[in-house]
């Protein structure tokens, strides 16, 4: 089923007119539960609809994670400051692929946005260890030439998505993990933090305390009842893009789960888990319970569906996600294929989430 009606058709010219590609935006069919994010990208000059041209659009979607997330927890203040971080990341990575830049540079410009701020538990605001400790995993992927590079047990690095690039341009490998990576960080030039200070937010230590207080009660008959919402347990951050060269990326970045034992690593630096593009298929940044993604392959099966079976984003998204509950997992993901469809499927009550619609404007959701 086509998932688009061509709705404006442009003519951009470069400098020295030396060549020109049309930039078209694809209308999303609102009766297709698929959204298309494709965006209008830059275009200057004159409308002209011209046979032969490259057809060339972006699209661009974010998330900082999914699981129990309740309006009636929520402070409309709050839900501001999600809102706005959401945006920011939208904003970062829009532009670059407005200006024509990469995918990759897209998803990791976008990645480090929603890392700084404490809100997400990426970077900044990642959870807290079952011993006080904060480690990070990360990873980027390149859809034209299958390139990934992915970090995890990160304890001294703010950025880790730029780390996970780092690995994939100039290490000769795909994963790195705690001092190694963070010695190959040194050497390439990334500061280190020189303790886990900048890492601590009252809410992630609060959360800590609060899993650690349930656990030692047991849950059980007579032990005092704890609430812990999912956003105590974890969260994640992620981002997908389709650039105007028609190259696909994905990335991810989280602190992983409150309370997970000291060298635990989830499912979001684990390429074909949380994290996978394929210029052939799809991009896809997943967040939930890490250790289900692993076991489904969450992110290369989308991919997979597409590529064997067939499928369109919107179902190869929806079957690998209902695989994952089936297991006993819950989450969501974010997908967008090599025509700027987008798929945002969530098995939660929440996915904080944001896209580009097909004029360009951002839509940011939190809610089912
Ligand atoms: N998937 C992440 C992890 O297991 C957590 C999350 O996305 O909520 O590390």
């Amino acid at each position: 089923m086509s998932q688009f009606k061509l709705h404006d058709v442009r003519l951009f010219c470069v400098p020295n007119c030396f060549f020109a590609v049309v930039l078209f935006s694809a209308g999303a069919l609102a009766a297709a539960q698929e959204q298309s994010g494709s965006a209008k990208a830059v275009s200057k000059g004159e409308t002209n609809d011209q046979p032969n041209m490259e057809i060339r659009k972006v699209g661009f979607v974010v998330h900082g994670g999914a699981g129990t997330i309740e309006r009636s927890e929520m402070t409309p203040e709050r839900e501001r400051e999600y809102r706005a971080g959401l945006e920011h990341a939208l904003t970062a990575g829009y532009e670059i692929l407005k200006r024509a830049g990469s995918s990759l540079d897209a998803t990791e410009a976008a990645v480090r946005v929603l890392e700084d701020d404490p809100h997400f538990n990426a970077g900044k605001g990642s959870v807290f260890t079952n011993v006080g400790t904060n480690e990070m995993d990360a990873a980027i992927m390149d859809g034209k030439a299958l390139r990934a590079g992915a970090v995890a047990s990160l304890k001294h690095i703010k950025n880790p998505v730029s780390l996970a690039r780092l690995v994939m341009e100039r290490s000769g490998h795909v994963m790195m993990d705690g001092e190694g990576a963070e010695a190959f960080a040194k050497e390439n030039g990334i500061q280190l933090l020189t303790d886990q200070k900048y890492f601590f937010t009252k809410q992630r230590w609060e959360a800590l305390q609060k899993v650690k207080s349930a656990e030692k009660s047991g849950g059980g008959a007579g032990g005092k009842k704890y609430i812990i919402t999912d956003q105590d347990r974890h969260g994640t951050v992620g981002a997908v893009a389709l650039d105007q060269n028609g190259n696909l990326a994905a990335a991810t970045s989280t602190g992983g789960t409150t309370n997970k034992r000291a060298g635990r690593v989830g499912d979001s630096p684990v390429i074909g888990s949380g994290t996978y593009a394929n210029n052939a298929t799809c991009a896809v940044s997943a967040t939930g319970d890490g250790e289900y993604f692993i076991r489904a392959t969450v992110a290369h099966e989308v991919s997979a569906l597409m590529e064997y079976r067939g499928m369109s984003l919107k179902e190869a998204a929806q079957s690998v996600l209902d695989k994952v509950a089936k297991l006993g997992g819950s989450g969501g993901l974010i997908a967008i294929d090599r025509q700027g469809n987008i798929a945002l499927p969530f098995n939660t009550s929440g996915m904080y989430r944001g896209y580009v619609d097909p004029n360009g404007k951002f839509v940011v959701e939190i809610y089912k």
